[in-house]
């Protein structure tokens, strides 16, 4: 019989490991099952430049391990494992790992975080790591010297754009519309970028290039015309956006249009009694690792306020 645990946390970016370590102080000897990229997003990034505490900035898997140590130097355990399939129809809830051992777990805390969207193109599969990356912050290095591409209208678009201006000769955004979903203030900085331009109502149809020696260009589409036509470039960043991790959960927890777990106002309780979720898997807006951190915190006291409530 399986054993069952008080708080199972899924997940092991800053909302997991802040929820760990919240959930081990109070001593409810939390789980982390750690997931297929422990860690998370923290640990495809480089310079973290806004978490209070770090005047200096700390590198992302470093600042990762930090977070590890201090959940386990309070009892937390650790299972390097994924969670393929959930029961969450009575409690004890039932978790199935990819290790083929079951969890049961009496409280879960839902911290699988969010994944960089993709293309959905076969050249793209292929080139992804030679040429083509979903994180300029990453990859940038790679493209000194080099003219690449961007591809989205957003945010992370141009925040994209604008790193990779430090190394790239000419950075091109390729957007789909001719106008930008982007804040004022990121469209501005983008504009205003002489290393920055903007290829409008275009999409990527194909990706060219070769394993061995990287991307040579891509075939483009005009939204508008449907007209295509070739262009020149040696990287290709992805930066249309994030979406969650919540396969399985569909149809299992409340979530919006977009996939993102519903929590109750001001708190992290999901619409299933003993069910909580923090970190980006509920938050298509902040996505910060501070944020992230907060809510996990938030889970961790809620699901000690529902155990001590159903005692
Ligand atoms: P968004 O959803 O805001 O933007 C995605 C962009 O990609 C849109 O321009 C969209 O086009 C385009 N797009 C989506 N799918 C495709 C596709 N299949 N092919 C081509 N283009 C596509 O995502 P972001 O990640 O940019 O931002 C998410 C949230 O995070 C926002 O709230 C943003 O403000 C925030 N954020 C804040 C930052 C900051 O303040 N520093 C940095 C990064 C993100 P279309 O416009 O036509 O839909």
């Amino acid at each position: 019989m399986a054993e069952t645990y008080k708080v199972v946390i899924l997940g092991s970016g800053p909302a997991g490991l802040t929820a760990a370590l919240y959930a081990a102080r109070a001593n409810l000897s939390p789980v982390v099952v750690d997931g297929g990229q422990p860690g998370g997003q923290l640990t495809i990034t480089t310079d973290v430049e806004n978490y209070p505490g770090f005047p200096d900035g700390v590198m992302g898997p470093e600042m990762v391990e930090l977070f590890r140590k201090q959940a386990e130097r309070f009892g937390t355990r650790f299972v390097s494992s994924e969670v393929t399939g959930v029961d969450l129809s009575r409690r004890p809830f039932r978790l199935d790992t990819a290790s083929g051992e079951p969890i049961l777990a009496e409280t879960l805390v839902i911290a699988t975080g969010a994944s960089a969207k993709l293309l959905d193109i076969e050249s793209e599969a292929n080139l992804m790591g030679f040429g083509v990356s979903a994180c300029a912050t990453c990859d940038g290095f790679f493209f000194k010297g080099k003219d690449v591409l961007v591809v989205g209208g957003g945010d992370t678009a141009m925040e994209e754009a604008n790193y990779l201006t430090r190394f790239a000769t000419r950075v091109r955004v390729v957007h789909r519309r001719d106008q930008l979903r982007a804040s004022k203030i990121m469209q501005d900085r983008a504009l205003k970028n002489p290393k920055i331009e903007f290829v409008w109502n275009a999409v990527i149809e194909k990706i060219h290039g070769e394993k061995g020696s990287g991307v040579t260009g891509v075939t483009l589409r005009d939204t508008e015309t449907g007209n295509t036509s070739e262009l020149q470039t040696e990287g290709v960043f992805i930066a249309i956006g994030h979406e969650p991790n919540t396969a399985i959960f569909r149809g299992k927890l409340d979530m919006d249009e977009r996939g993102y777990i519903l929590t109750d106002a001001k708190t992290t309780r999901t619409n299933v009694e003993g069910v909580f979720a923090c970190g980006d898997v509920q938050d298509p807006t902040y996505r910060q690792a501070v944020t992230a951190a907060g809510t996990g915190c938030m889970a961790a006291i809620d699901a000690e306020r529902f155990l001590e409530a159903h005692e």
